[in-house]
């Protein structure tokens, strides 16, 4: 295997910081020249995207932004998934727009038409019976784990080390190389140790689930289908059967967020893989952008959510999922784009785009002889520097190299490239073409070839 050449990429890196700054001049003016943004963006994670500010965006359609400098990008970031139905798609643009302009009415705290024919499309899609909204997926796995707790009478919930689902506290915990839970490190400031409201274990371990599940104190195992925001981390054969029998002889919950792993199909790995969720999560993608998120529950979970409460209204004084969730434009976006752009054609696109995305990026890393590798599920795919591919949370953390993923971010960004920000992840959508990812395949063997020369 040919060996990274530190000093090489140290030098290569600079020059494309140096590149990086040079063309985005108003980009950069826009971060620096903010005197009230805390960190000089919106959001402080945004100080995170390569070369020390963020592109500022002037507009997008479809796999294509435009930035403040006037610059072009094929978008395989699409927003981490919120914008997998592509930029402003179409149908969306038109249902929002009828609703806001010519209905009008935008927050009522009123049901309207749209919401059951979505929440009968989720229940098509993904066989649960039962659907409540919210405005982000955090929020909806907030719901989902306060339900799940009800349901059960137990406090605790169990992840995988290294899982993602939000800013969700009880999450932030995983297993560190002695085996023993911690705290993530780099989240601030948690509410509580997270060792008191959650089990964690590591990823494709039934051992170990089985082993912390036996403490008969789990309201639910939380998780994605396969890992997707440490790298792609697929689930071994028969790990979900196992997963869910486990649930059923422990008395725990299983919730399934299927937020950014519905890239494996129309009704996500659920669907796809025969997966039996008792509550089940989603978001980002479901709105074309527009803010949107849903929770599903089973029939059994819905029955004993209504034998603990004696109602199906929950008279919660907090008010579950907030007085803006499921309002009129959100549902108008979720019904036209589930209806019109994210379809099962879309998907077969979608996926056949990856395909050959994944292929491209293997015999280019195979052709260098480095130890890389990249996972694809369904319509993303994941390049990272380890060889075989890891197999689970911990061993994927091992593999992370901030310089190398500045390197690739910046060397694409700099020939018209967005990749997914904080990870190396390629992402298409129903505007995805042929040649975008020719083009990719390109500038990826070309950061590769300069990189080992
Ligand atoms: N669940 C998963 C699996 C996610 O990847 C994310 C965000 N990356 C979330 C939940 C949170 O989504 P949102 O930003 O809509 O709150």
């Amino acid at each position: 295997m040919t060996d990274v050449n530190r000093i090489n990429l140290a030098e290569l890196l600079e020059r494309e910081r140096t590149r990086f700054r040079a063309e985005h001049p108003n980009s950069m003016a826009l971060s620096r020249r903010s005197h009230h943004l805390f960190g000089g963006v919106p959001m402080t994670w945004m100080t995170e995207w390569s070369g020390g500010f963020p592109i500022a965006l002037d507009s997008a359609t479809g796999n294509r932004i435009t930035d403040v400098d006037g610059l072009n990008y094929i978008d395989f970031a699409l927003g981490d998934t919120g914008a997998m139905a592509g930029h402003s798609p179409g149908a969306t643009v038109r249902a929002v727009t009828n609703r806001m302009a010519t209905l009008g009415g935008i927050t009522t705290m009123l049901p309207t038409e749209d919401a059951e024919w979505v929440a009968e499309e989720l229940t098509r899609r993904f066989g649960l019976p039962y659907w409540s909204f919210s405005l982000t997926a955090t929020d909806a796995n907030r719901w989902g784990i306060r339900l799940a707790r009800l349901a059960t009478g137990r406090s605790k919930i169990l992840v995988f080390s290294y899982c993602y689902h939000g800013s969700v506290d009880e999450t932030f915990i995983i297993v560190d190389p002695n085996g023993l839970p911690v705290s993530r490190p780099g989240n601030i400031a948690p509410a509580q140790d997270p060792r008191e409201t959650t089990r964690v274990v590591e990823w494709n371990d039934l051992a170990a689930l089985e082993r912390e599940l036996a403490h008969n104190d789990v309201a639910a195992i939380l998780m994605e289908p396969a890992l997707t925001n440490i790298g792609i981390v697929l689930p071994e054969p028969g790990f979900h059967e196992s997963v869910r029998a486990l649930a059923t002889k422990y008395g725990a919950l299983l919730m399934i967020d299927e937020t950014h792993t519905i890239s494996a199909g129309p009704g996500g790995m659920t669907s796809r893989d025969g997966l039996k969720p008792d509550i089940f999560v989603i978001g980002k993608s479901l709105g074309g952008g527009i803010p949107s998120g849903a929770y599903g529950l089973s029939e059994e979970v819905a029955a004993e959510i209504r034998r603990v409460t004696g109602e199906d209204g929950l008279g919660d004084v907090g008010g579950v999922g907030g007085t803006l969730a499921g309002n009129a434009l959100s549902m108008a976006a979720m019904r036209a784009t589930l209806g019109e752009v994210l379809t099962e054609t879309a998907f077969a696109g979608m996926i056949e785009m990856a395909d050959k995305y994944t292929a491209e990026v293997e015999r280019i890393i195979v052709d260098a002889d480095v130890a890389w590798s990249i996972t694809q599920l369904g319509a993303r795919a994941e390049y990272r520097f380890a060889r075989p591919e890891p197999r689970n949370g911990g061993e994927s953390a091992a593999a992370a190299d901030d310089e190398l993923d500045e390197y690739m971010h910046l060397y694409t960004l700099n020939r018209g490239i967005l990749m997914t920000p904080f990870h190396n992840m390629a992402l298409m959508c129903p505007d995805t073409s042929e040649s975008d990812i020719d083009r990719h395949s390109e500038v990826f063997a070309d950061a590769v070839t300069e990189l080992l020369g």
